[in-house]
């Protein structure tokens, strides 16, 4: 027999149950040689589980110290303790912990996953095992599907899978009847005779004694330890263990190989956990589903809105101010104020941030060219009107200083009425009568959106104001002024330097000034908080979708503590364990991403019918994007704390649960 393989000095256990402290191990010293076949004997409470979870590095020593091959295992970090699990130690539990939803094949592969093995290595090695253990027929059954003696051949496959160089069976036949007990006995000392050390702990003197060394306990402490009187002498081993070729046996460098292994597998989990209970995933779904509904329709509602604001800016001039009459907005005095006159223009006009002002006279009117009749509105400017507010001269030219001043009988006229008196023969020099006065066509305007916006097809003239006051209108009070401000003054200084100034001309304060940009500016505003809100009720919906998802995965993990123990018992590493659940709670939020942008699709589609075309909703990339990144977000801020609780379960303790 070779060396001392594990070797303990002084080993103390203590448990902090409650005010007292139990003592399960008193100081033991245990040397255990490479090869042989041990069994820890005594009563039930002994210390048995608590030393085989030890010498298993599942759990460590309050006090004393634990070699393996020499090297002491206090000083390990948690990743190194798996990977020293992988490389040397099967566990044979008494209740098997098999995983249920997976076959017997799968079941044994799992430790060669975590040793970063790849399938076609593993997939094989893991049948080859089940068929020399006699269930070459049962590769794809389920655990519940064996009897009992099967399935604890199957956890001894899984035991042997990475080498088994070291077998650590609690209670193997436990659970078995005495018959079975005795095939799977017969089975450990095969192995034994194959090379592979063997620890047994054992309440059943019948069990011990097929080792050739039994160490008996009591209370916590060695009482015995002596060769076997009559080892039973082992079957003669008929065939060797199937083993997986030298080059590819775990190494202690074994290299970081295949994370996509352990990835699949843990996403292959993640998908069996969601498949086993589909009523709380459709209710989990459901949450994230409406999250994720609301924020991608609400992305979409906020880029129809832009859009729509987009058209109605277009075109508009926006540095203008113009001045009406009336204290404020809704004065009942506005319509007898007379006081708005065209001095005042020609004051605005010297300011040095104006650019051009213009009085406005406004009245409808009947138009008549020839036999053709149509009835519009008239407007008395200056010929700098059609500048300040951006209003394009097409054809022909505006008043001079001269028509204003001869109150000349001239007029432009807008598309609109050129098109209904004149098709599209030249309407300049034509005389058309706006009223009962014959005016002489100058100019044709061109489209702008302010006016058509506030007339639609409607038919404008404009005269000269001189002549709309004295000949059409009979007075000389303005009904507004407009005022086209120098590029790059600010509308809202030039309105405060104008109103003291009108308010020293008028000696009160008859007027008030419409600041277009400001109330585009205010409109702005009031959409981009109405976007705000809108995105804010998108995250709380997904924040509640969140919550759910986080709940159901605390929940989970505290239902598969036991799987958690057992994966961490074959060498899973905290990360894949972390990693399973958080992949777990990604793909619940991924899957609720589909459906939502699918949902949201149909509801883009069933507004289209509702909605003006303006507001018509897309499901941009943008909102798609938004949808799968927030969903990945939520899984992982949502999936974090599950994961990390799973991540950090005591394996002892996840075992040792039901
Ligand atoms: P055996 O496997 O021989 O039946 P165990 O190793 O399971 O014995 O337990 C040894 C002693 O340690 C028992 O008295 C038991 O109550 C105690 N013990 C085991 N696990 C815990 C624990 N997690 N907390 C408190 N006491 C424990
Ligand atoms: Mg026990």
């Amino acid at each position: 027999m070779s060396g001392t393989l594990l070797e303990l000095r002084g080993a103390i256990r203590r448990y902090d149950a409650g005010e007292q402290e139990i003592l399960a191990l008193r100081g033991i010293d245990l040397d255990i040689c490479a090869g042989e076949m041990v069994a820890l004997m005594g009563v039930s409470g002994s210390g048995k589980s608590t030393l085989m979870n030890i010498l298993g590095c599942l759990d460590k020593l309050s006090e004393g110290t634990y070699r393996i091959d020499g090297q002491d295992v206090a000083a390990l970090r948690a990743d190194q303790l798996a990977l020293l699990r992988r490389a040397n130690f099967g566990f044979v539990f008494q209740r098997y912990n098999l995983l249920s939803q997976l076959s017997a094949v799968a079941n044994v592969e799992i430790p060669a996953i975590y040793a970063g093995r790849d399938a076609a290595t593993r997939r094989p090695h893991a049948r080859a095992l089940l068929e020399r253990l006699g269930l070459g027929e049962r590769l794809a059954s389920r655990p519940t599907q064996l009897s009992g003696g099967q399935q604890q051949r199957v956890s001894i496959a899984r035991a042997l899978m990475n080498g088994g160089r070291v077998i650590l069976a609690d209670e193997p036949t436990g659970a078995l009847d005495s018959c079975t007990g005795h095939e799977v006995m017969d089975l450990l000392l095969e192995l034994n005779r194959l090379g592979h050390t063997l620890i047994i702990a054992t309440h059943d003197p019948a069990v011990a004694a097929y080792a050739h060394r039994i160490v008996e306990f009591a209370d916590g402490r060695i009482v015995s330890d002596r060769p076997a009187p009559e080892s039973r002498p082992a079957l003669a081993a008929a065939e060797p263990m199937p083993t997986i070729a030298q080059g590819e046996a775990p190494s202690p460098n074994e290299s970081e190989a295949a994370p996509w292994a352990r990835l699949a597998e843990a996403a292959h989990m993640a998908v069996l956990a969601l498949l086993i209970h589909r009523l709380r995933t459709a209710l989990t779904l459901l949450g994230v589903v409406i999250g994720i509904v609301s924020v991608v329709t609400m992305v979409a509602l906020g880029e129809a809105a832009q859009r729509s604001l987009a058209d109605d800016l277009k075109g508009l001039t926006t540095n203008t101010l113009e001045i009406y009459p009336g204290k404020d907005w809704g004065d009942p005095d506005q319509l007898r104020i007379q006081t708005l006159v065209a001095s005042d223009v020609e004051a605005l006009r010297r300011q040095s941030y104006v650019k051009e002002a213009s009085p406005v006279v406004a009245q409808s009117t009947s138009l008549r060219y020839r036999s053709l009749n149509g009835s519009g509105s008239v407007n008395g400017v200056s010929g700098g009107y059609f500048a300040a507010v951006g209003l394009p001269i097409e054809q022909g030219s505006t008043f001079d200083r001269s028509d204003i001043d001869r109150k000349a009988q001239v007029v432009v006229i807008d598309s609109n009425v050129k098109l209904r008196f004149f098709g599209s023969t030249d309407p300049l020099g034509a005389t058309i009568y706006v009223g009962k006065l014959p005016c002489v066509v100058i100019g044709v305007t061109g489209h702008n959106y302010q006016q058509e916006s506030r007339g639609g097809s409607r038919l404008n003239v404009w005269v000269p104001y001189t002549t709309a006051g004295a000949r059409l209108l009979g007075r000389s009070h303005l009904d507004s002024i407009v005022i086209a401000l120098r590029d790059g003054e600010a509308p809202q200084l030039a309105e405060d330097r104008l109103t003291p100034l009108m308010i020293k001309r008028h000696r009160v304060k008859d007027f008030m000034v419409l600041n277009l940009a400001e109330r585009i500016r205010s409109g702005v505003a009031l959409f981009e908080t109405m976007s705000l809100l809108l995105a804010t009720i998108g995250v709380i919906s997904l924040t509640v979708g969140g919550v759910g998802v986080m709940n159901i995965m605390l929940v989970s993990v505290v239902e598969r503590s036991r799987e958690i123990g057992v994966r961490v018992a074959v060498g899973a590493r905290q990360s894949d364990i972390r990693c399973q659940f958080l992949i777990e709670s990604v793909l619940v939020c991924l899957i609720g991403a589909a459906l939502g942008v699918a949902l949201s699709y149909a509801i883009c589609v069933v507004t289209r019918y509702f909605l003006p075309p303006k507001w018509e909703m897309w499901l941009s990339p943008s909102a798609v994007t938004t949808a799968v990144v927030t969903a990945t977000l939520t899984g992982v801020i949502f999936g974090y704390a599950p994961a990390r609780n799973a991540a950090r379960l005591d394996p002892v303790e996840a075992l040792a649960r039901d």
